[in-house]
């Protein structure tokens, strides 16, 4: 058996992070990882992360509170929501100091570019890949402190002793061995859930393990109907095109080579929020006026040297993709599935409501992004509760005098495990994923309505029998078991995807991502407040509204950009 003070779950910033805090605090701390940790998604983030520098008199952390609060039509809490963009400076300076190379302006300040929704520009980058920047940043100082990571190791389950977080099991995945890592505190980083639609910008990993893993354990999922469609993403294979694109100056078009976007946000265009321009260009779209089901990204009037400075990540991903070089010819997108606004409900300090056990990143809903996040805000969240959740477990390690040593939870996963490959036949894993796949992607998408979504719980509410009653694992080796690991991480993505489709079907209002054309506007007196989720036996969702949205200084207003 394996024992540390502190495990977390997820080796991407908000994992990374969270480690290095605790390591820094003096805990024997280690990660566990299905990924090689500078493999996680977070190094594909392109466009860069969130902070009032005070580069700009009228910015503060109070106005990228307000424009937090606002962007996620008032469904944010804004006492966490504060703490984060109060944190923010604190930790670019921090990210800084550790070597982090921010793309700079000419008097050696960190440059800031303008995102959606923001009301200054205030995102900082490294041209369009600061997520790798920031994750080789941290990987130096997981090594700096020696933290133990268990890598290629598949956590599968949460052991909770007496009511008490007491550390996971996990699938090595080299010998497939399972073990137990026993921990005083546990801290999920395991990141989203894109790979519930058929088309993400997600990497392969970003299937709601933590989440499920969570949910199974008895901690509600909360606000989960809220996922974004990131407005540019390529038809091709939903690669994204960062919204520093659109930042940098880069126009959308349609088929009438018109900049439609000032119809439908007339002071902020093309910088509206991610909600307000993915409706937008779906409507366009729908209306006839799109070019292939999709509209256009011009950025050809930025400038070859431009491009080549600020944006050469996405220049080659949108020629490998589609054969068009963005400095002569406009790139066609679409809106994808991009970020789980929802996930494992923790406090402001990421703590669960069971002791000893922590969400970070976005597996999290702390909530600070709401009903719609705003780019930029996601790698912020990562840093800022990565740290905030493993500060409050150094605190409540202390108050724990002992590991306790969850063998049951150990047998219990090597049963199922063992039942799993013992089966013969039944319905393979990818057979169900589509399935699923199928019904998000069109009853669950942009625009919602009662019929769409009661056949998405319905579909759902199947693929779930389905799976319960036989997924067959074709594959028995226990070596790199890529079948097995796949059905677990589409159990996962299968109780997500039910959550969120019957967390929006109950949710009869429109609030930023959510769009329902029976039910377009928005409805504070009945929904200005939280879904919770919690998973009953037969794995169906049961809501419950208990959690109000905390407000401090900002009420809500009618949202226009
Ligand atoms: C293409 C793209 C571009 C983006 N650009 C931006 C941007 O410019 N700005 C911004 O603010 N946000 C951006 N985002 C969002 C942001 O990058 C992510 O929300 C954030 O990086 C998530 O970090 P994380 O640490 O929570 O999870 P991830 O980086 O996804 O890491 C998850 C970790 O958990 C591990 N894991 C998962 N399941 C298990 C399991 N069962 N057992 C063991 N380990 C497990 C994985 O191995 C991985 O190490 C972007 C997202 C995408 C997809």
């Amino acid at each position: 058996m394996i024992k540390h003070d502190v495990v977390v779950i997820g080796g991407g910033l908000a994992g990374m992070r969270a480690a290095v805090e605790a390591a820094e605090g003096g805990a024997d701390v280690a990660i566990v990882s299905k990924l090689h940790p500078v493999r996680s998604h977070s190094g594909a983030a392109q466009g860069g992360i969130n902070a009032a520098l005070g580069n700009r008199e009228e910015d503060s952390p109070e106005a990228h509170t307000f424009d937090t609060v606002k962007g996620s039509d008032y469904l944010a809490d804004q006492d966490a929501t504060a703490a984060m963009c109060e944190d923010a400076p604190k930790q670019i300076i921090w990210l800084e100091h550790r070597g982090c190379i921010f793309s700079r302006v000419p008097d050696g300040r960190i440059a800031q570019r303008p995102f959606g929704g923001a009301g200054s520009p205030r995102t900082c980058y490294s041209a369009d890949v600061t997520g790798l920047v920031i994750l080789h940043t941290l990987w130096e100082q997981l090594e700096r402190f020696g933290v133990k990571v268990y890598e290629e190791y598949f956590c599968t389950a949460l052991a909770i002793e007496d009511g008490i977080g007491s550390g996971v099991v996990a699938y090595n995945m080299r010998n497939g061995e399972l073990e137990l890592i026993a921990a005083k505190a546990t801290i999920f980083a395991t990141g989203g859930a894109g790979r519930m639609y058929l088309k993400t910008t997600n990497g392969y990993a970003s299937t709601a393990d933590g989440q499920g893993i969570a949910y199974k354990a008895g901690i509600p999922m909360m606000d989960m109907e809220f996922m974004q469609f990131h407005p540019t993403t390529l038809k091709e294979n939903g690669v994204l095109m960062t919204e520093g694109a659109r930042g940098e100056g880069a126009y959308l078009l349609n088929s009438l080579g018109e900049r439609f976007m000032f119809k439908y946000a007339p002071n902020k265009g093309e910088l509206a929020s991610r909600d307000v321009v993915s409706r937008a260009e779906w409507t366009e779209i729908l209306e006839g006026r799109g070019v292939d089901g999709c509209v256009l990204l011009d950025m050809r009037h930025l400038g070859r040297e431009k491009i080549l400075e600020r944006l050469p990540q996405i220049r080659e991903l949108a020629l490998d993709a589609t054969g068009k070089d963005a400095i002569n010819e406009p790139i066609p997108i679409l809106p994808g599935a991009h970020y789980t606004m929802g996930g494992i409900e923790t406090d402001k300090w990421g703590a669960t409501r069971v002791p000893g056990v922590y969400a970070a990143g976005e597996c999290a809903c702390v909530s600070v992004h709401g009903a719609n996040r705003l780019g930029g805000n996601s790698l912020l969240e990562t840093i800022v509760f990565g740290a905030r959740s493993a500060k409050h477990a150094l605190d409540y390690i202390k108050t724990v005098s002992n590991v306790r040593e969850s063998a049951r939870t150990l047998q219990q996963e090597k049963d199922r495990i063992a039942g799993l490959l013992a089966r013969t036949s039944g319905t393979r894993a990818p057979q169900l994923r589509r399935k699923m796949n199928a019904t998000m992607s069109e009853n669950a998408f942009i625009f919602r309505d009662a019929k769409g979504l009661a056949k998405a719980v319905d579909d759902l509410k199947a693929v779930r029998k389905e799976f319960d009653a036989g997924v067959y694992v074709m594959d028995k080796s226990p070596t790199f078991n890529t079948d097995l690991v796949g059905a677990l991480e589409t159990d996962f993505l299968i109780d997500s995807s039910l959550a969120l489709a019957a967390g929006s079907l109950a949710r009869t209002e429109s609030r930023g991502a959510q769009a329902r054309t029976d039910y377009p506007e928005r409805d504070d007196a009945n929904w200005l407040k939280h879904t919770l989720a919690w998973r009953e036996a037969d794995g169906s969702p049961r809501l419950d509204y208990s959690r109000a949205v905390t407000i401090t200084k900002y009420d809500p207003q009618v949202r226009t950009y």
